[in-house]
């Protein structure tokens, strides 16, 4: 019997033509496979168009409207191909993971830095790479393959614009290879008790606050008014800075932990946040109940509040439970039964 796979089309480059206006999503999903009809002899590979766009145009909606179509066609196949586009790649893996848990079989996103049809491209190794994992029953769950890496969907960020190796698997370890399209595992993942757990909703009203040096304070008051969580993205280690402690603390005073969730997260690329370290980032421990980010990626805190804040209007506490439980590789945070640091002299 032939494993049985199906590729989900959303458009990206690796579906783009040249236009008049520059690339712009063209080609069709069965167009994609032309060039893997030796895959197509030993696995049924089955199509579906579920958009054809530039990743950039990505919303919520769309994260939703995959994790339909997983559940909608999960006991008819053995894995799942996802081609997008690569600039929002990461966080459609990281909301899937969130939205589609507890997989027993391969969801895998792919895409190409070059479009399919062009001289030089990395479309066709790309998608060759992916069937082979959507169909390794080994490789359960929500991950990316890109130029031979296989990261955990939590873990992975585009940090190159042009050249093939775009992703990287942040804070964490590959999940493993594929080489000569074989497919090297060097995580293997647990067995998964009980069926997958799909969610069906999302609070986009999640907004992120890249922190300046020297920031003005003015832009604080309209984005805690409009938004249920916001995602302060600090420097270093993290902390606020005097240029905006005093509204900051004064804003945050009028509401309760839960009304409107706060995130402490950095930006720096590696190693993640410790709030405690600076008292920059203490008096925020001391004043308010809030959430750190650890060593999570952007692309994963942003769509697990997203998922969490999805389920209604839960307790502070349950919000922590939830954001605390690792899922899927995304943390390794002391609260997600990850390691504390201790700082010594
Ligand atoms: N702008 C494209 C997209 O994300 C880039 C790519 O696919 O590489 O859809």
């Amino acid at each position: 019997m032939k494993k049985k796979i199906l590729m989900m089309a959303t458009g990206g480059t690796i579906a783009s033509r040249p236009t008049e206006h520059g690339l712009a999503p063209a080609v069709h999903a069965e167009e994609l496979l032309e060039g893997l009809t030796d895959l197509r002899e030993t696995y049924q590979i089955d199509t579906l168009e579920v958009c054809s766009i530039d990743s950039t145009n990505m919303t919520w909606k769309h994260w939703l409207k995959l994790a339909e179509c997983l559940e909608h066609h999960y006991q008819n196949y053995d894995g799942f191909v996802i081609c997008h586009g690569t600039d929002t790649m990461a966080y459609t893996a990281a909301a899937l993971s969130y939205l589609a848990q507890n997989l027993g079989k391969p969801v895998v996103l792919t895409g190409s830095q070059r479009p399919f049809g062009q001289q030089i491209t990395d479309a066709g190794r790309n998608l060759r790479d992916a069937v082979r994992v959507a169909a390794d029953p080994r490789c359960r769950g929500v991950q990316i393959v890109f130029n031979g890496q296989i990261i955990a969907g939590t873990r992975a960020k585009k940090v190159k614009s042009f050249s093939f190796d775009a992703f990287t698997s942040i804070n964490f370890p590959l999940l493993g290879l594929v080489q000569n399209e074989r497919v090297i595992r060097y995580l293997e993942e647990p067995e998964r008790e009980g069926g997958p757990v799909f969610y069906h909703n999302l609070n986009p009203k999640v907004f992120l606050l890249k922190l300046t040096p020297g920031m003005q304070p003015q832009i604080l008051e309209p984005v805690f008014r409009e938004f249920d969580c916001v995602i302060v993205e600090s420097f270093g280690v993290g902390g606020i800075p005097d240029s905006i402690a005093q509204e900051f603390f004064r804003i945050l005073n009028r509401y309760r932990p839960e009304e409107k969730i706060l995130i402490m997260t950095t930006q720096v690329t590696y190693e993640g946040s410790d709030v405690n370290v600076y008292e920059v980032g203490r008096r925020v421990k001391e004043k308010f109940r809030f959430l750190e980010a650890y060593d999570m990626t952007l692309e994963a805190v942003l769509t697990k509040i997203m998922w969490i804040l999805g389920m209604g209007k839960p307790e502070f506490d349950e919000v922590e439970r939830l954001f605390y439980t690792k899922v899927q590789f995304d943390s390794y945070a002391p609260e997600a039964g990850g390691e504390s640091h201790e700082w010594t002299e």
